[in-house]
């Protein structure tokens, strides 16, 4: 029998994420066909995809960019239909003639769209994990309402989802689940001394051993924020508390995180790293589909080694976990300041280690809330980046 052809809207479609759930798809054109694209300010880009993948619709940020791609498409004869701005990513997202969603745009921007497309019933493909953390109770609870399909394609999360038992929803130890092993590379940085750490540039943060990712992502992951958006996202996918979430450094990424159980049991999930496992595992899910990755020599690889994190000298890990503990708005908050941050270093108007200095100060100033509603959770990301740009200017003066 075959399957029956999926219709797929991929948010964020120029990005790391986004190019690679294209070419997945296009390695399966029996399977798979494309119904939106989207991309922020990448028109050039979003130009050639629409050229292979011929969607019903493309979104871009801004009209001007939009008329221009509507002109393009036009001369080449293709009848996609263009739409500019925020509201349009939010309608193709909930749109009935798409039933898969890979949520693939970075960082908050990518919360409204990704929950729309939750509350609409999709299969959501959660690659974007700060929607997540700034809003995880209110996420799950629309996926739980909508009965939208909800599957991880961050490669730990997709791990620990596959180690998982089919129907784990009700918290861990009723699943005989006693942890959450969440391995983390440890970064480019890993072996640097806090004297070191200060002195870092964007492009020796960026330059990730193992995996080939957007920007914003790579500096997470440097900071080890990541890990800690990452924990988060753990507790509330997986019904987690933060105690069960152990992050284990393990810097061949071969190993993509592991569930321990009461009798004994740990359940790795392992593979080269390569963005296309999960994002293939996402997309034929239950099934299995070839997803175009080089088959894992274990040979090659030879030795797994596993450390403890250093949170003194990474100390956005401890961040993030305290965030998640104090609960409410605190994740958004801490979302907000770290994406500022990031931005800021990337532009070199602030250190690499002042990073975590921001969000900490962002955290210890703002009030905290209960985030029992969007406009809540929307108003603390508002007051938080505003925050953290202060901050960043005080941090950014004090290195000079
Ligand atoms: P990226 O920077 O490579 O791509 C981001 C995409 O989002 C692009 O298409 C861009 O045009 C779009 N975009 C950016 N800002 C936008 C805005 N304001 N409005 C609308 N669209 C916008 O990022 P990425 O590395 O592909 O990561 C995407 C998401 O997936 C992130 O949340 C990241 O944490 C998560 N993720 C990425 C990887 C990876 O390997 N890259 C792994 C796990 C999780
Ligand atoms: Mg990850």
């Amino acid at each position: 029998m075959t399957a029956a052809v999926r219709c797929v809207t991929v948010l964020g479609s120029t990005g790391s994420v986004g190019t690679s759930t294209l070419d997945v798809i296009a390695h399966h054109p029996e399977r798979y066909r494309v119904h939106a694209l989207t991309a922020h300010t990448s028109r050039e880009a979003l130009l050639a995809q629409c050229l292979v993948h011929r969607p019903e619709v493309a979104v871009l940020a801004c009209e001007t960019d939009a008329a221009w791609l509507r002109g393009e498409l036009q001369a080449a004869g293709v009848t996609t239909g263009v739409a500019a701005g925020a509201e349009a990513l939010c309608e193709v997202a909930r749109d009935g003639a798409a039933d898969t969603v890979m949520a693939a745009i970075v960082g908050g921007a990518g919360l409204l769209p990704a929950l729309a497309a939750a509350r609409a019933g999709k299969r959501v493909l959660l690659a974007n994990k700060e929607a997540l953390v700034m809003s995880g109770a209110l996420f799950m609870d629309a996926v739980a309402a909508s009965g939208a399909t909800l599957l991880p394609i961050d490669s730990e999360h997709n791990a620990i989802y596959q180690c998982l038992p089919a129907k784990h929803r009700g918290g861990l130890s009723r699943h005989g689940v006693s942890q959450l092993l969440l391995t983390a590379s440890g970064g480019p940085l890993r072996h640097l001394d806090s004297a070191a750490l200060e002195r870092v540039t964007p492009a020796e943060a960026c330059a990730h051993p193992n995996w080939s990712m957007g920007r914003k992502i790579s500096v997470d992951s440097a900071t080890l924020m990541n890990k800690g958006l990452e924990l988060i996202e753990a507790c509330w996918l997986f019904d987690a508390a933060p105690e069960q979430v152990q992050v284990v450094v393990h810097p061949q990424s071969v190993v993509h995180s592991m569930a321990a159980y009461n009798d004994g049991s740990v359940i790795a999930q392992m593979g080269n790293p390569d963005m296309r496992t999960p994002i293939a595992y996402g997309l034929a899910w239950p099934e299995r589909i070839d997803a175009g990755v080089k088959p894992l020599d274990l040979f090659q690889v030879a030795r797994l080694d596993f450390e403890r994190p250093d949170e003194a000298r990474f100390p956005c890990l401890r961040l993030a976990r305290e965030a998640m503990l104090a609960g409410g708005t605190a994740p958004a908050v801490l979302n907000a300041a770290n994406e500022v941050a990031v931005e800021a270093f990337l532009d070199h108007r602030l250190g690499f280690a002042a990073i975590a200095r921001v969000v900490e100060d962002v955290l210890e100033d703002q009030p905290m809330a209960k985030a029992l509603d969007l406009e809540t959770i929307i108003a603390a990301d508002r007051r938080a980046r505003a925050a953290a740009v202060q901050r960043v200017t005080h941090h950014g003066a004090l290195r000079r």
